[in-house]
């Protein structure tokens, strides 16, 4: 159903972001990812994208932290790939440490990838996609856009921050065919995840299988981590015209972490 229209997945070389555009691309529409990492690695991803689609599918390394990056990025968007139809705001990291000593060049790392590269993409897409009259912006926020969780003080704040901004978009967009939603995943098994067991050790005084079963799954009342795939799917209805009604809503996908 996304023929002729074209997605930029941020944070997309990795994890849930490269499961959305894969997802995206199944449906039909040309790709641009972006992140970092092995070169030949992202060119092998870039490629396995455009044999899904049968279209296009292109790599922008643009560093988000860079509102000057992004620009450029839209810039190269509009000339080679016809605009941004589909955005979906994915790219994010986790820091974890107790507040008092909160590195504080990671909090300006986590609030500038996790929520102002957000604010700097939405206000480079919205003008194309109020001129074609249709757009789909989703966020990936979490379970931390709801709920906090000790010693992760940036994420949980700028995860609330994208959920916020993302509604204050859905209500401003919404008599042009536009829809901005968050997606809040609960844990999902990726290195984002798998990356932050090493410090939660530490912070917590804890084996790894404490880590994952008494910290991550805790609060997941199914147990289970969450899979990219489902995460995938449910952004990939977001596009669809049947979910034309949806916008400014926060949808969970966390096996019941935050009804608990
Ligand atoms: P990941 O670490 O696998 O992927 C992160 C992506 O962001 C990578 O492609 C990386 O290259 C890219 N990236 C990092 N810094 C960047 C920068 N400065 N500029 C551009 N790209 C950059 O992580 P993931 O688990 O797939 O997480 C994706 C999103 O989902 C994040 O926003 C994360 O907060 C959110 N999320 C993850 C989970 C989870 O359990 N994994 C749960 C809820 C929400």
């Amino acid at each position: 159903h996304l023929k002729g229209k074209t997605a930029l997945v941020t944070g997309s070389t990795s994890g849930i972001g490269l499961g959305i555009a894969k997802a995206l691309a199944a449906a039909g529409a040309d790709i641009i990812i972006n992140g970092f990492g092995d070169e030949g690695a992202i060119e092998a991803e870039r490629a396995a994208l455009a044999a899904l689609n049968g279209g296009k599918a292109a790599y922008d390394g643009a560093d988000l932290t860079r509102p000057d990056a992004i620009a450029e990025m839209f810039e190269r968007a509009d000339s080679d790939m016809g605009g941004v139809d589909i955005l979906v705001n994915n790219a994010g990291t986790q820091f974890v440490s107790p507040v008092e000593d909160f590195p504080v060049e990671k909090w300006d790392l986590i609030l500038a990838l996790n929520l102002s590269s957000a604010f700097h993409t939405i206000r480079h897409a919205v003008p194309g996609m109020r001129k074609k009259g249709w757009g789909r912006i989703i966020g990936t926020a979490s379970a931390h856009s709801l709920v906090a969780s000790p010693f992760k003080s940036a994420y949980v704040a700028a995860k609330h921050g994208l959920a916020g901004l993302t509604k204050t978009v859905a209500i401003e967009v919404a008599d042009a065919g536009i829809t901005a939603n968050c997606i809040s995943p609960g844990y999902v098994w990726t290195p984002l995840v798998e990356n932050q067991i090493p410090d939660t050790m530490k912070a917590r005084n804890m084996t790894r299988e404490q880590v994952i079963n008494d910290v991550l799954l805790a609060g997941q009342p199914t147990k289970q981590f969450v899979t990219v795939e489902q995460v995938a799917a449910l952004a990939a209805f977001l596009t669809r015209d049947e979910a034309a009604n949806i916008t400014g809503a926060n949808l969970s996908v966390d096996g019941g972490w935050t009804a608990a």
